[in-house]
């Protein structure tokens, strides 16, 4: 990454992880040190930006559901401004950028601006969540794929986006984004594709923090019990038979200073 101001400016799409600052790559460090502005999400964890040059320039640029929205077109903008006054610009996201959370259309508007950039893979909170909680992804006794979808559909789709049919024939491991608010109609509606009523779901929410907090349950009672416990967001929810493996597998939980 070169501190060469005469030059172009570029875009670094940054992935920093589910929470923990320890699952950053060390690309995404280097990307962080050498900024001369950063642009970063209310998942992204705000102690990484400590790693930045004094001098760097740190823009909020969160998305809270129901908090204060910056729209998606300014955040886009001040990205492309910032790279054209020949900046390197760090856009600093949570998990991974380019699993939703609109990492992909933000690169799509940085290619559309004729701006350099370079895509740094984080840690998914969709594998890492269930890693911390106990959950591996596979396991040999029970499944051999595993799929990922979103709960929180765009709004100006006039249909579900989710094809619940085709979830509950593929089975397996399976990993939902976002929508915790709409458990109760994802979960019935996958009842009623036939999904057997005791299949183990778990819901682990802000994942690999020391605020780490699982609930696990069954397609038939999570979301009920995802309601008596007011569990917020972010989590990720997990359903499938591995699940069942966080009874002997569950480590992070029962470290001694968690919390
Ligand atoms: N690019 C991100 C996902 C962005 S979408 C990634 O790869 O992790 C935002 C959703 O990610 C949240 O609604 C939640 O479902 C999930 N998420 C992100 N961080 C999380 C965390 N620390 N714990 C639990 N879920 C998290």
């Amino acid at each position: 990454m070169s501190k060469n101001k005469s030059s172009s400016g570029e875009v670094y799409l940054v992935g920093a992880g589910p929470g923990d600052p320890g699952l950053v790559t060390l690309r995404a460090k280097e990307c962080i040190e050498n900024a001369d502005a950063i642009v970063y999400d209310h998942l992204a964890n705000p102690q990484m930006l400590s790693w930045a040059r004094d001098d760097a320039e740190i823009i909020y640029a969160g998305k809270e559901p129901g908090g204060s929205q910056v729209s998606q077109q300014g955040i886009d903008a001040v990205m492309v401004e910032k790279a054209r006054e020949g900046k390197q610009v760090v856009r600093l996201k949570g998990g991974d950028p380019f699993v939703f959370g609109r990492g992909a259309e933000e690169a799509q508007a940085i290619a559309d601006a004729g701006i350099p950039f370079e895509v740094v893979p984080g840690i998914t909170s969709a594998i890492a969540g269930p890693a911390y909680a106990g959950i591996p992804m596979t396991h040999r006794a029970h499944n051999s794929h595993v799929t990922f979808f979103t709960g929180h559909e765009d709004p100006a789709k006039a249909e579900s986006a989710i094809d619940y049919a085709a979830l509950a024939k593929l089975g397996g491991t399976q990993v939902m984004l976002m929508g915790v608010e709409r458990l109760g109609s994802i979960t019935s509606e996958t009842l009623k594709q036939g999904v057997r009523s005791d299949m183990p779901v778990a819901l682990v929410r802000s994942a690999t923090t020391g605020q780490q907090e699982t609930l696990t349950g069954t397609l038939e009672d999570i979301a009920k019990k995802a309601v008596a416990s007011a569990f917020k967001a972010p989590a990720v929810a997990v359903f499938g038979e591995v699940v069942g493996l966080r009874d002997s597998l569950n480590w992070y939980e029962k470290l001694p200073l968690l919390g």
